[in-house]
């Protein structure tokens, strides 16, 4: 991966993405894929290994930039004259259990954690057939020609690998969205703004996850009658997502995404 210099970056990109950065089109105009890349490299001059992805690889990530935006926090507090030890920390706490709760139980984070676990399941049940149709393919292959059916094969496979990596997407940017719509209802102004912004975003990005995950859906059903059901279900639920998003946060309709890149 080649990482552009820091004036190309467009400024929070990383924000409302999909995080399939293997697959993003932006990894150039990105400051966190850069952050990640020097991150690999720090591990691998550490003699680690560079993609370390285990616990302790990311623990050491998040301590550092934690640190890095304490470090800020602390020097606006001091130029701002804030007191951060005056804050309230137990109202605060009460508070974010509560948004938890109201979100936990809003019928668009029920309907989202119910899509993650039958997509899942869904996968695991496709995951064996696909195997043995990959085998048979692969004998077969040696005597006549499959290239349709490996072309096939190969649609099955991205279906399969786009709908298990927006199993879980959906339902984690879900639960951030809700949890921004209730807290900008909470709010006023500024912070309602913010927070609402934060929701249409994080909305926009499950509207563009549950656009590929439609033909992708549509492709398994039509593959494997064993699956149709399952695929069925699914589909029901991203059309109840879409119209419960656009109910709910039509700003999300039309949140720009990637933004413009003098902003
Ligand atoms: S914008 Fe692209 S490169 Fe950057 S974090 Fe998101 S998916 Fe990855």
């Amino acid at each position: 991966m080649t990482v552009s210099r820091k004036k190309d970056f467009i400024p929070g990109i990383f924000n409302y993405c999909d995080r399939w950065c293997e697959r993003c089109e932006y990894t150039r105009l990105c400051r966190l894929a850069a952050d990640l890349e020097k991150a690999e490299r720090r591990r691998r001059r550490k003699g680690k290994d560079p993609a370390d992805d285990s616990i302790d690889g990311a623990m050491e990530e998040v301590g550092r930039s934690f640190e890095v935006v304490a470090r800020a926090l602390r020097k606006r507090a001091r130029k701002e004259g804030w007191d951060l030890d005056a804050i309230d920390t137990a109202a605060i706490d009460a508070h974010e259990s509560d948004l938890r709760r109201r979100c936990e139980q809003h019928p668009l984070a029920l309907e989202a954690r119910q899509w993650c676990r039958e997509g899942m399941k869904l996968v695991k049940d496709l995951q064996p057939l696909l195997r043995s149709e990959g085998e048979d393919l692969q004998r077969r292959g040696d005597f006549m020609d499959v290239q349709d059916e490996a072309d096939r094969f190969e649609a099955l496979a991205q279906a399969m690998e786009v709908v298990a990596f927006d199993s879980t997407l959906v339902a984690a940017k879900m639960r951030r969205a809700i949890d921004g719509l209730l807290e900008s209802a909470d709010e006023t102004d500024f912070m309602h703004e913010i927070g609402l912004e934060d929701a249409n975003g994080s909305a926009a990005v499950i509207l563009r996850c549950l656009k590929r995950d439609r033909p992708a859906l549509v492709r398994i059903y039509e593959h494997d009658e064993r699956l149709e059901e399952q695929a069925l279900g699914l589909l029901a639920r991203l059309d109840r997502m879409e119209k419960g998003l656009a109910e709910v946060l039509p700003g999300a309709l039309t949140f720009v995404w990637p933004p413009k890149a003098e902003e």
